[in-house]
This record gives C-alpha cells, sequence and structure tokens, in this order.
C-alpha cells in the first residue's frame, strides 16, 4: 500500500533520508523506531506531502505522489489521516464538529451521517458524553482520543500516528495508547507508527523499522527486534530506551 523507493531528503547538507527503500503492505501495523533525528517524522511528513522528496518515488496505493496534480495530491490525503504530537485541534469548534467538519466540507457527507459517525468513533474512543465539550476543557489525553476520531472520521486506509503521546502527562499515556491498541485490533485500516513506547510497538506491530542516519538498519517482527537484534546500533538504542 505503501512504498518508498530510494528516496533522499536533504535540509541543505544535512542527508536525512539517503536512498531510503521500505514499504508497507495494506492492513498492517508498521513502527519505525529509531534516535532522535534519524528522520523518522520526515518519513510521515513526506507521505503526508508536507514536503518534497529531493529523489526517489513514493507510492500510496499505487499513486505516486511526487509529481503529482494538486487534484492526485487531495486524493491521495484522503487516503491518510495523521494524528501528531499535539493534538491540533480547532478551539473554537466542539467535539463533535471537530470530528464532523472534514467529512461534511471534503467528502461532501450529509451533516446527519457525519454525526452519526463521530458519535460512534467517539464511542470507540472512550469519549460518548463529550460531544458537546470544547478542547480547552479536556484532558490532554482526552483531547488526543478525539483527534484520533477526528482522523478515522475521513475514513483513511492509513493512519499516520507521529509521538501521539509524547507530549502527554504520563498518567494519561495508558488510555491513549489502549484505544490505538482497540484501533489496531479491530478495523482492518493500515497503521504507520512513530513512537517511544517499546511496549506499545510491541504489541501492535507487524513489522518494526529500526532507523538510523537515514537508512532502516533493521526490520523484521516485535520479537525479533526488542528479543534478538542483529544490528549492534539496535542493541545500543534498545539498551538506552527499554
Ligand atoms: P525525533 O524522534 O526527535 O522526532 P526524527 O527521527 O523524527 O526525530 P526528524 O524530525 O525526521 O527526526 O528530523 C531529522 C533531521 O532533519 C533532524 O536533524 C532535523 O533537524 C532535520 N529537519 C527536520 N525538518 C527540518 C526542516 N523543516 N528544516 C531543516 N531541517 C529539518
Amino acid at each position: 500500500l505503501i512504498r518508498f523507493d530510494h528516496v533522499t531528503k536533504r535540509f541543505g547538507s544535512n542527508t536525512v533520508l539517503d536512498g531510503l527503500d521500505f514499504s508497507v503492505d495494506a492492513g498492517k501495523h508498521v513502527t519505525l523506531i529509531g534516535p532522535s533525528g534519524s528522520g523518522k517524522t520526515t518519513i510521515l511528513r513526506l507521505l503526508m506531502t508536507l514536503m518534497k522528496p529531493d529523489e526517489g518515488t513514493i507510492t500510496v496505493a499505487g499513486d505516486q505522489l511526487f509529481p503529482a496534480s494538486e487534484k492526485q495530491v487531495r486524493e491521495v490525503r484522503k487516503k491518510i489521516g495523521m494524528v501528531f504530537q499535539q493534538f491540533n485541534l480547532f478551539p473554537n469548534m466542539n467535539v463533535l464538529r471537530n470530528i464532523t467538519e472534514a467529512p461534511v466540507t471534503v467528502l461532501g457527507m450529509s451533516k446527519d451521517e457525519a454525526e452519526q459517525r463521530a458519535r460512534e468513533l467517539l464511542d470507540l474512543v472512550g469519549l460518548a458524553d463529550k460531544c458537546d465539550a470544547y478542547p480547552t476543557q479536556l484532558s490532554g489525553g482526552q483531547q488526543q482520543r478525539v483527534a484520533i476520531a477526528r482522523a478515522l472520521a475521513m475514513r483513511p486506509q492509513v493512519l499516520l500516528l507521529d509521538e501521539v503521546t509524547s507530549a502527554l502527562d504520563p498518567e494519561l499515556v495508558a488510555g491513549v495508547l489502549d484505544v490505538l491498541r482497540d484501533i489496531a485490533r479491530t478495523t482492518d485500516i493500515t497503521m504507520l507508527c512513530v513512537t517511544h513506547e517499546m511496549n506499545f510497538a510491541r504489541d501492535i506491530s507487524d513489522q518494526v523499522l529500526m532507523f538510523d542516519s537515514g537508512h532502516v538498519i533493521e526490520s523484521g517482527p516485535p520479537e525479533k527486534i526488542f528479543g534478538d537484534p542483529e544490528h549492534e546500533r539496535t542493541r545500543e538504542f534498545l539498551g538506552a530506551v527499554l
């Protein structure tokens, strides 16, 4: 479903991704781990067409992202939902509107259908009673769960998760990760996660990719990467974070 072929991304003289190749099959849950600055967030931003690669090709569901017309980019973006470290909810809209806004304006869904779907999603993320609340009335963990519901409301094929618990108080992390575990278990959505939560990565991943200096230096099922890593850099990294 997702494919990177020889993708290079530079910022000035800093080569962040260096001829990167990897692919993610439909329905799989893939986690990106690796040291800070190794280019994990850059991969998600490239997929969201928030930036362009210097070389190489990226395809999502058979559509090449670059070069692509504005219309093609809009079509690709509809297939992808993203949840960021900062929740980025619309502060002037209540929870229900936050979730229904894009399905109504971008997908042309009727207001009734969008609201029904939003209520189902709020149930899924454990916030059925918060439809009318505004973002500032919610905890960080609750806001992040709304952000997850909002991403899913667009019925994306792919969900990108960029360190979604990093900005949360420690006691709120587990609730958000539980919601994501449920989504991984009960839906067929393809997930690509950048996370520092290694237990979560171990639980949900079909495949873990270890990044260092713009390359995937090791990849495999979580039992292998966490239990018996081959690469010295992976061992060092896991030794430091586990
Ligand atoms: P972290 O775990 O700390 O988020 P990461 O692996 O996600 O790290 P990236 O955020 O992808 O790393 O950043 C990789 C490198 O690219 C870093 O050295 C960063 O400073 C640089 N970088 C990222 N975005 C930009 C930008 N817009 N302009 C210049 N440099 C950038």
